[in-house]
Parts: structure tokens; sequence; C-alpha cells
């Protein structure tokens, strides 16, 4: 069997070193759903499982939720598996999340959870460590390519030894960050079979079981401190100031200390596993009258320190010596510790005129937009509000569109015209990607498909999930079938194609639709500019041109 294992060594970025150590841990199959900074990790395993082509499975799923439940699946049939998503995505899974820390796992379960603090892709800055804490599950915070590889190798060990999923957190620099990552061999594919038929009552949750369970889980926190305590460090110093370094904290520090190396004299807590254990803690607090911490986003380290730090001096994100939002900066860190700032380096404020993004040239959303708006003007409405979702299309939301005054998350747009239809804002009109409508669009669709209200939605099926690379949809071609099957009349279905020289055409079909006094949805059919390049559906439009032929 080809193993895929061909170079000891990889150049890769954060999430790709992940995606390499899932691979080399001998993983049955990956799942994720695209979002930045998270997609590369999946396309990575992705990449390597077709090289290997050997029974693996990679599959973007229609949904984190659906992601990580897939993974729990083949985790349950004894092998192991890499979930991937966003930060913001492990909202959407946080169901599974939690319940299978109740339920446990089989196989090795490793969830990557990449974090975009300073939001450069994103609508919040969350961080996940939280939700890892409220699941109680391991959480590993690698601070380099490397650690991410080995943490990751390790995570599976770690899961299947405690029965629970282990999630790797990484943040946007590390996820994004090129760099040479040694690879070690690999294991082979193979499960640790099923459990013993008298655990598998704990799989259910129904109350009973719940309860034993969550008992269970409970009494598996001082085995995991016990496990989490080699990948946290307590470094005696002689000073009576302190350090307490988390994940990406720890890589900006020992990259300045190199420049100031008197603060590797002062006492330091590196912290890349948690939970972190409150003896841990106490002992850290006993060396050092004054702490700073540098962890990356919330102050999650640094608040475990003030609840435990009487009478000492607890520095971060909390008494604002370092910005409370946004990403941590390695010339924060130097202002802290007063380490210089290289000569022509120090920060500078300069006035940069905004680049907002911008729609693709040739974008078809931008001529379904335009064909929108006509329209509302057309039936008077040019002044009501348009509930937008998570797409490129929700930069119809700038100038000189105007076309969106709402985008919340994924899904929100069905649900919130419809709410707002109840509230007697009709026509209510909301603009939704395929992907985007795949993922959590549709459980609102079912009411909206039925209601008794004005209410148009135009679903901007351009066969891919454009913003987040590209990837595939599995629906493609196949809305109008859904939105029928979900209770739409099919007289009020309707499929434009979004060209300016349509645009008359279009602009009538969208009038209409308006007009009607009841639910319409208008599937806006075109292409994404960059997945045709990439041709993302040619293996569908081929298997779609052959039927047709017979
Ligand atoms: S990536 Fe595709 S959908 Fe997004 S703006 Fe560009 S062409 Fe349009």
């Amino acid at each position: 069997m080809d193993t895929g294992w061909s170079q000891a060594e990889v150049v890769a970025l954060g999430v790709e070193a992940v995606a390499y150590a899932a691979f080399d841990a001998g993983i049955k199959a990956v799942f994720g759903y695209p979002g930045t900074p998270s997609t590369e990790g999946f396309e990575r395993a992705e990449l390597l499982i077709r090289a290997e082509n050997a029974g693996r499975r990679a599959h973007w799923a229609a949904n984190e939720k659906v992601a990580y439940e897939l993974g729990l699946g083949v985790s349950y049939a004894g092998y192991r598996t890499l979930v991937t998503m966003k930060h913001v995505g492990l909202n959407v899974a946080m169901d599974a999340f939690v319940n299978s820390a109740l339920t446990g796992v089989q196989g090795g379960f490793v969830l990557l959870v990449a974090d975009d603090p300073g939001m450069h892709s994103s609508q919040n800055e969350q961080d996940s460590r939280y939700l890892a804490d409220f699941a109680h599950v391991p959480c590993l915070e690698p601070a380099t390519g490397q650690e991410a590889y080995d943490y990751t190798r390790e995570a599976y060990g770690l899961s299947e030894r405690l029965k629970l999923p282990v999630m790797l957190r990484l943040v946007t620099r590390l996820a994004h960050c090129r760099g040479s990552v040694a690879r070690r061999a690999p294991d082979p594919v193979s499960s640790v079979g099923l459990p013993h038929p008298s655990e598998v009552p704990g799989w259910i949750l129904a109350p009973a079981n719940a309860r034993a369970q969550y008992q269970r889980l409970k009494q598996k926190l001082g085995p995991l401190l016990a496990e989490i305590s080699p990948y946290n460090r307590l470094v005696p110093g002689a000073a009576r100031r302190g350090l307490a370094l988390a994940g990406l904290g720890r890589a900006l520090f020992f990259e300045l200390a190199r420049e100031a190396p008197r603060l590797l004299d002062w006492p330091r807590l590196e912290v890349s596993g948690l939970p972190l254990g409150a003896d841990l803690i106490d002992r850290f607090l006993g060396q050092a009258d004054e702490i700073f911490v540098f962890e990356e986003d919330y102050p999650y380290v640094e608040d475990l320190l003030r609840n435990h730090a009487a009478g000492v001096a607890v520095h971060g994100r909390r008494d604002r010596t370092l910005s409370p939002t946004g990403e941590l900066s390695a010339s924060q860190v130097r202002d802290v510790l007063g380490i210089e700032h290289p000569a022509g380096k120090a920060p500078v404020t300069l006035s940069v005129p905004p680049r907002p993004p911008r729609f693709c040239e040739g974008c078809g959303h931008v001529d379904a937009v335009v064909a929108l708006k006509e329209a509302l003007g057309r039936v008077g409405a040019a002044g009501t509000r348009i509930f937008g979702d998570i797409g490129c299309y929700a930069l119809a939301a700038g100038a000189p569109y105007d076309a969106m005054h709402a985008c919340v998350e994924m899904g929100a747009s069905v649900g919130m015209a419809l709410g707002a239809a109840f509230a007697g804002l009709q026509p209510g009109v909301a603009v939704i990607g395929d992907s985007t409508f795949v993922h959590s669009g549709l459980p609102g669709f079912t009411s909206f498909a039925r209601a008794r209200a004005n209410l148009t939605l135009l679903i901007m099926d351009n066969r891919a999930t454009g913003m987040t690379g590209q990837q595939p949809v599995e629906t493609v071609d196949s809305l109008e079938r859904i939105v029928t099957g979900l209770g739409m009349d099919p007289a009020h279905v309707h499929t434009i194609v979004p060209l300016a020289r349509r645009h008359a055409d279009n602009a009538a079909v969208i009038e209409a639709a308006l007009r009607h006094e009841g639910p319409s949805v208008v599937i806006c059919r075109r292409e994404c500019v960059q997945a045709s390049r990439k041709g993302v559906n040619r293996e569908h439009d081929l298997s779609v041109r052959e039927a047709a032929r017979g």
C-alpha cells in the first residue's frame, strides 16, 4: 500500500502540518466545512488521501455539524478521523461537539479549529479554548508548525486513551504561516475495534444514560490533567516578575527574547495544553509578584491566573496592558516588556486609504444585485431592508450597491426576512448563497416556504462555496427540486442567469416575485468565475452531458 509518506520533511502551513500529521497518524477519513483560516488543512489532507488512493475518504460536508457527525461515525467504528472548521463553525457543530464528550469516542478523534483573532475573514473573534473548556475536552495549542504536527500525532493517542475528542486550536498567524515540518514514520490505517457491548449504551444520551455519562466525563478530569500536564511547563527564574505564555504568545516571546535574553531569567508558565491544573497555577503564582500574560485572543489563561492570584498583579488584556481586541502583535509585546524596536522599524501610524474588498471582474452576483435593486424600485420598495448572508454577495452591502442591510451568521437571512415580514416589513427580501443555503438556510426555509407573507428569497447559485476558495457544493443544480420539496409552489420558483445582457428580463422576473403576495424563490444561477476557471464542476457537468446523450 502506498502510504503517501514520501517526504520526511515538508514545507507546510500550520493547518497543513495538522493535515500531514493526521494522515501520518493513519486517519480513515477527513471531514470539514470551508472557512478561513482552516480551509487549507482539509485541502492538504484531501490531496494526501487522493494521492494514496487506498480507501480513505475526504469529504466536504454540508456544514460543520454534519462534518463533526461524520467524523463521530468513523470514530465510533473504531477508526481515526480529522474534522476541520473555523472558530465560528464550531458554534454550528456545538451540539455534536459537546455531546460527543459525554458519549466518548472510540477511534482517535481530532478536531482542528482555526481561530481568527483580528477578524481578518470572520464575523467575530471568539476563542475556541472556552468551548473546549465548556465541553470538558482537552485542547492543545501549538506555537509552531512543527508543534502543530507533533501535537496532532500525539492527540490521536491521547484521544484513544481518554476516549475523548481532542481539539487542536490554531490561530490565523500560525494557520497561515509556512515553515519546515519534519514528519515521522506513519501509522497504518487500522481500527481499534468496536467497543464492548457493555459500553454501547453510553452512546445513547437518553437522560438516564446521559446522567451516568456526565458523571464519567467529570471523573475523567484527573486522568485528563495527568495526560495534559506534559504540555505545560513551569520554568523557575530569579526575578519576581513572571510571564505566562500560551500558543502564539509563546512563539512571539521566544522570538523577541533573542534580543533581550534578560527576560529568560523571569519565571515562566508555558501553556500548550488545557485544562490547566490549579496546582501548577498556584506554584507559578508563588514565584512572582507581577505577571505578564501573552496569549491569543481572549484572556483565558489570564483569567485563570486572576482567579487564583491573591496579591499578585496580573497584566494582560483585562487591565489593558494589551489591547483587549485584535491580534497579539510583536510590537505590543516589545512595548510591554521594554524590548527596543529595531532601528527604523518603530511602529508608525500610516494613513492609508481604505481598500475594501471587491467582487471579481465578471462576477454574476453583481448582475443579480443590480436586477434586484431595480425590481425593488419598480414595486416601490427601494428603501426596504435586504437580509443578507455569509458569502461573496455580502460585498453588495457596500457602495455603489447598498443592497444588504444585515449579515449575521450562516443561514440567518432566511429567518430574518421571515421574522421581519411577520413584523410587517413586506416584501421580506433575503439573499443567500447556494452553499450557505444548504449549510444553514434549510431549516428556516421550511417555515419560509409555507408562510403567508410576501417573501422573496434570492439564492445566489454560483455552484461553489465561492468565498473560501471555490469548494464544490454537493447540491449543484438541484436547488429547484430542494425548494419545491420543502413546500414551495413551483409556480413561484424562478431561475435566472445573472448576466448584464439579460438585465431587463431578470429585473422583470424579480419584480414579479416581489409582487406575489406569498413566498417566492429566485435562483440566480451562474458559476463563480473563479470556480469556472478551476473546473470545480467539470465532473458534474460531464456526467450530466453524458446522461443527456444516453
Ligand atoms: S470568488 Fe466567485 S462568487 Fe466570489 S466574487 Fe469572485 S467570482 Fe464572485
